[in-house]
């Protein structure tokens, strides 16, 4: 599949049946294999054979739509996760390990800041958070000699700054680190981190990927790109016999292509056990067969949105990396130039209770702890997610009380556009 255009890849890639086999991916709803001998079985325990024992580890629906991502971002191997929390943990921790250091940009979505910033630091893993807009010397200045990895988002949820990854790349490989970018928003259609210097990318298929709010989900892919061999020292796990796996090098066995996946499930997934279900990574791959289609909308509703918006008497600001006036604009028509995503924050005049009367008045864009759903939905963190804080700690933290996130959906913007406006006339 690797010739053909991304459209394609997002229909046909991943899966390509033989003479009389099924048309669609089959679902193998199956916890197990079944074998004719035991040293048969053996073997694929000794990773001296491939093939499927255990769903926990490996499943072949599972394997199908990781590789058609795997096809999209451009990389060597990917793995599906249970949710896109699962996948930043396992990316994050296949290289790190209690007295570890992370760099990580920080406006990155509130869960996997969290995650970073409080239970991984419980395992002993310390982190440096970095303005996206650090400069070089500034993003030099936060590493140290126990980092081992570099983590930020191309486009951040919900504060859509745009990383820019040639750089953090740069930075990261001169301290002999790998670049991991979660590239849940854009999605491959728009961007592909690997294309700017990025190692490994992952994803919260969750959202636009499956794009239909039907079904959690995370991936990791791998670049195949990063030498982990050059920095043995750094990463033991990869570059070191692993006793609890007979004795396996990955980064010997499996190449800079495929130690990283390999480790992460073999390791990994047999420990943690987030694994996808066969069932949601069939759905994720209804998803993906249009993903190209829709994010044409998604992004195309999100700009004439945001234009909208922008021009509205009691709108205050707009943020929305499309706009000319966004501070991110350069570099979106550097890494995102055919449009983002559908998401657009803005502040509405009159604070929390004009954000209340203006989102109640909505009729086609649901209140929902929820992005990038073909169905448009929007949510007022100041009273939802962030409802304890005081107008002034709301302020402080950037999320004034009027700021409402709104995730356009695949509908026609025409209508979207007069919802909100109807919905303004409200307030
Ligand atoms: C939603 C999201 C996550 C978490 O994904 P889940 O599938 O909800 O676990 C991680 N990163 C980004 C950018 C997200 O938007």
């Amino acid at each position: 599949m690797s010739s053909y255009e991304l459209g394609t890849k997002c229909v046909q890639g991943g899966y390509t049946p033989g003479n009389g086999e099924p048309r669609q991916i089959p679902i193998i709803q199956s916890t197990t294999f079944k074998y004719n001998t035991s040293e048969d079985m053996g073997k694929l325990f000794d990773l001296e054979a491939t093939g499927y024992f255990y769903t926990r580890l490996q499943n072949p629906t599972n394997d199908m739509v990781a590789a058609k991502i795997a096809e999209l971002e451009g990389g060597t191997a990917a793995m599906l996760t249970s949710s896109g929390q699962a996948a930043n943990f396992y990316a994050l921790f296949n290289i790190c390990e209690c007295g570890s250091h992370i760099v990580a940009s920080s406006t990155i979505y509130g869960g996997t800041f969290n995650l970073i910033d409080v239970t991984m630091k419980k395992m002993g893993i310390d982190v440096t958070f970095v303005s996206p807009d650090a400069s070089e010397e500034e993003l030099n200045a936060a590493f140290k000699e126990n980092t081992r990895a570099m983590f930020g988002e191309t486009i951040a949820n919900p504060a859509l700054t745009v990383l820019d990854i040639e750089l953090f790349a740069k930075v990261a490989h001169s301290h002999g680190v790998p670049l991991i970018v979660d590239n849940t928003f854009p999605t491959p259609v728009h961007c592909r981190p690997f294309e700017w210097g990025a190692d490994i990318v992952t994803h919260s298929t969750t959202k636009y990927m499956d794009g239909h709010g039907a079904a959690v989900g995370g991936c990791i892919v791998d670049s195949g790109r990063f030498d982990w061999m050059a920095y043995a020292d750094k990463y033991p796990g990869l570059c070191e016999p692993d006793d609890s796996y007979h004795g396996v090098t990955y980064a010997k066995n499996f190449g800079k292509e495929g130690a990283f996946i390999t480790k992460a499930t073999v390791q990994l997934m047999r420990d943690f056990g987030s694994i996808q279900s066969p069932q949601n990574a069939f759905i994720l791959n209804l998803g993906l067969e249009s993903l190209h289609v829709r994010m044409e909308r998604h992004a195309k509703n999100g700009q004439e949105v945001a234009e909208f918006l922008e021009k509205h008497p009691k709108i205050e600001r707009v943020s929305f990396p499309g706009l000319k006036s966004n501070k991110y604009y350069d570099r979106a028509m550097k890494y995102i130039p055919n449009g983002g995503c559908g998401v657009v924050s803005f502040e509405i005049k009159g604070g929390k209770s004009a954000a209340e009367v203006f989102m109640k008045n909505l009729k086609l864009a649901a209140i929902e702890t929820h992005v990038a759903d073909a169905r448009t939905c929007c949510l007022n963190p100041a009273t939802s997610t962030h409802r304890q804080m005081s107008d002034a700690q709301l302020k402080a933290a950037g999320v004034p009380a009027g700021l409402v996130r709104m995730s356009c959906g695949l509908e026609d913007s025409k209508d979207l556009i007069a919802d909100i406006a109807q919905a303004l006339e409200c307030v």
